[in-house]
């Protein structure tokens, strides 16, 4: 048998509590995203265990699409949109709502509803296209800026090839709550879109867990679907979010070293007296972040202790100090239960989101 050492374990129970707290925060429909393969989840069994979920949120059409290839039944909303006459046809033919966030969408729109036999003669289908209507209150990144906001929605409204309009923004500064331009972006949107019965939806997981008065009339959790903190004052904990993946490997070789033994690529790290050092398996070429420091912690039998030296591509080193009943084969967690991987974020001076969407294929995923 051959030793497969880099595991993910998924628990899709703590994936179901973490949607119970989004259901607690807002009565609204939920749509869970699960663009960059559910967050480096899985995207078909994130998506097949969210079965509550009233629909899903995907970056990319080919996301969307892998999830109508295994009966994916709910409502899927593309949020780049599409770039093309043809990808405006799987839209329809597949059945997926469209973002429409620049003015070359709309031109592909309406031509669209030009070509269209009326009424529509989609295969069992009678409907035409639901369409996420994108403001840019701030992001300056996607979206209709406020001033062309009324011209946009008339032309809209005028293809007849769209049955359901949502209006929806996405906030720059949602996670810091100690920065008072959400308020104002929020009132903006709501201002702006007053006048218009049509559905809106603004909330991230920043916004569900801050605003939830806001948060209407679709939510779009995602990180805390997954179990890590949007805020970056509070911990996934005190939010009562639990971790959906423990990321772990094992020892595969300790040492007695002595004082002033230097420790990995660089020699950054040198043993202040002798002591044991263990050799784990997993590196960067597994997804694990390349700059975490030494002292970054790793979770051994209960233990947190130092990861030290430099991470290289298949292999980390731990100061034992004080864990003389550690050996080999032993279990290491890198994050996940009992770690959580916002910590683990800091130190690698990033955010759980992208230690999460940067795993490598090396790892094995189970779900339980
Ligand atoms: C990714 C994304 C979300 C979810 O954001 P989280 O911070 O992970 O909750 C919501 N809306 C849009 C448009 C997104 O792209």
């Amino acid at each position: 048998m051959i030793s497969h050492f880099p595991t993910a374990h998924i628990n899709l129970s703590a994936l179901q509590h973490n949607f119970n707290v989004v259901r607690q925060h807002s009565s609204a429909n939920i749509l869970c995203m699960l663009k960059a393969n559910a967050y480096g989840h899985g995207l078909i069994p994130i998506a097949q265990a969210l079965h509550e979920a009233d629909g899903f949120g995907v970056a990319r059409l080919e996301e969307a699409l892998a999830l109508r290839a295994v009966g994916i039944t709910q409502k899927i909303v593309v949020m780049l949109g599409f770039l093309t006459h043809e990808e405006l046809e799987l839209f329809f033919q597949h059945n997926l709502d469209a973002v429409i966030h620049s003015e070359f969408q709309l031109d592909l729109l309406e031509a669209f509803t030009e070509i269209l036999p009326l009424p529509l003669a989609g295969e069992g289908r009678g409907e035409g296209f639901n369409i996420w209507l994108k403001l840019d209150i701030g992001m300056h990144r996607l979206g209709f800026l406020p001033k062309d906001f009324a011209k946009v929605y008339q032309r809209l409204k005028q293809c007849k090839v769209i049955s359901e309009l949502m209006l929806m923004t996405h906030f720059p500064c949602a996670d810091d709550f100690t920065n008072p331009i959400t308020d104002v972006q929020i009132a903006e949107f709501f201002n702006i879109t007053k006048n218009y019965s049509d559905k809106k939806s603004i909330a991230n997981s920043a916004i569900i867990l801050q605003h939830s008065v806001a948060s209407r009339d679709w939510v779009r959790p995602g990180i805390m679907l997954y179990g890590a903190s949007p805020l970056n004052y509070m911990s996934a904990d005190n939010l009562d979010l639990k971790p959906v993946m423990t990321l772990s490997s094992r020892i595969i070789a300790i040492h007695e070293l002595p004082a002033g033994a230097a420790i990995g690529y660089g020699s950054t790290w040198t043993c202040p007296e002798a002591m044991r050092i263990a050799v784990v398996a997993i590196g960067y070429g597994d997804g694990y972040p390349r700059h975490v420091p030494s002292g970054t912690p790793v979770l051994i039998r209960g233990k947190h202790l130092p990861l030290i030296g430099r991470v290289s591509m298949d292999l980390i080193t731990v100061d034992l100090r004080g864990a003389d009943e550690i050996e080999i084969g032993d279990e290491v967690i890198l994050w996940g239960e009992g770690l959580s991987a916002d910590l683990i974020a800091n130190h690698a001076d990033t955010i759980a989101y992208e230690l999460f969407c940067r795993l490598t294929s090396r790892i094995k995923f189970i779900y339980n």
